[in-house]
């Protein structure tokens, strides 16, 4: 058995990889398959309809806000969004909370002006910026709810008295949240809702069509609303498995459920790094993220070691990003309590052997 814990794409429910491989030969014995169905087919139709009817009943998203699957990742977010919402001589608040926040402000950039209200640079992104204000003539304010790189989660909802944009794309539906705050929420589908190639889109419409700016089709929310997340061609397989992900959530408990189980590994890791000297977590104790556990080891022979050990024990996705080094271990949706309980069991078996 191999116990995945890549940062995304990632481990995903063993039954929607059971589902997606059967609808690739026969999708509902219909006699075809997922991959060759239209679009416009009433058979994709109610994939669709049930993917954002069951996000939806998961979000207990009010009336007012849209669900949307669109193209192009979360990095495309990080423009579409200023370009929908900001204009050249207006401004954006941002909060610059590591990797994936700053290439968002760097996209904003190209729209219209900047305020980064608070940011944790400084130390190497290792905390969360508390007590910041929000200037009241932004445009929006926007943050990452989750910094999947650094291991820091926002555990507060910001009070503005301006429209909220976050990107939710590593923490999303992961523990309960009072989604409808937001006037749009994004969240690229690789990391807890499904496939790669898609992204989780909410809009709480009456924000968009304020600015002057004439905007590709593609790139329009409001069109992308009115049709229905079928503008052009979906990516109708990332949305397949993104409806049985989300199918499968609201079957085990839905939010409150998966919240439970995500504070015990999440809990059981921390724990165990804390009791063992030779681990040292990077971030601040308050801010730790539940998704994404990141930490170091001051010896660099034995952070060999232990990624040796780690191979040799089928863990796979445990080596940490490029900019922070060491180790992380990420705890999504469909990581299991088994393979939580593995790796903590290799950590002490670790330690007891090379302390
Ligand atoms: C993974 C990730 C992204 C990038 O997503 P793409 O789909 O690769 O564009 C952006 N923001 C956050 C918080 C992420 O975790």
């Amino acid at each position: 058995m191999i116990h995945n814990f890549n940062a995304g794409p990632s481990a995903m429910p063993k039954e929607v990889f059971e589902q997606a491989s059967e609808a690739i030969i026969d999708f509902n014995h219909s006699g075809l398959s997922i991959l060759e169905i239209g679009h416009r087919t009433s058979m994709f139709q109610a994939v669709l309809d049930e993917a954002v009817a069951t996000a939806k009943e998961l979000m207990q998203l009010d009336s007012d806000h849209d669900v949307l699957f669109l193209h192009g990742g979360a990095t495309t977010q990080f423009f579409q969004v200023p370009m929908n919402l900001l204009d050249e001589n207006e401004v954006a608040a941002y909060l610059d909370c590591g990797v994936w926040g700053t290439k968002a402000i760097k996209e904003a950039r190209i729209f219209g002006n900047v305020d980064v209200v608070a940011s944790s640079k400084d130390k190497n992104y290792t905390y969360i910026p508390k007590n910041f204000s929000i200037p009241t003539n932004a445009k929006y304010f926007h943050y990452t709810t989750n910094n999947t790189i650094e291991g820091t989660e926002m555990n507060f909802i910001p009070e503005t008295g301006i429209p909220l944009v976050a990107d939710m794309s590593s923490d999303i539906l992961s523990h309960e949240l009072d989604f409808n705050r937001f006037a749009l929420i994004y969240a690229g589908a690789q990391k807890n809702i499904g496939a790669a190639g898609v992204n989780l889109v909410v809009i709480r419409k009456d924000i968009l069509g304020k600015t002057k700016r004439k905007l590709p089709a593609m790139m329009d929310y409001m069109k992308h609303i009115e049709a229905g997340s079928v503008l052009n061609t979906p990516p109708v397989f990332a949305i397949y498995v993104c409806m049985l992900t989300l199918r499968w959530l609201k079957n085990i408990g839905g939010i409150p459920a998966i919240e439970k189980l995500n504070k015990q590994k999440a809990d059981l890791l921390y724990q165990t790094l804390d009791s063992i000297p030779i681990f040292r977590p990077t971030v601040a104790k308050e801010d730790r993220s539940r998704m994404n556990v990141v930490f170091v080891m001051e010896d660099q022979e034995l952070e060999r070691k232990f990624l040796q050990t780690c191979k040799e024990n089928n863990m796979v996705g445990v080596k940490g990003h490029r900019s922070v080094g060491g180790f992380r271990v990420s705890l999504y949706n469909a990581v299991t309590l088994e393979s939580v309980k593995a790796i903590t069991s290799l950590m002490k078996e670790f330690a007891s052997v090379n302390a």
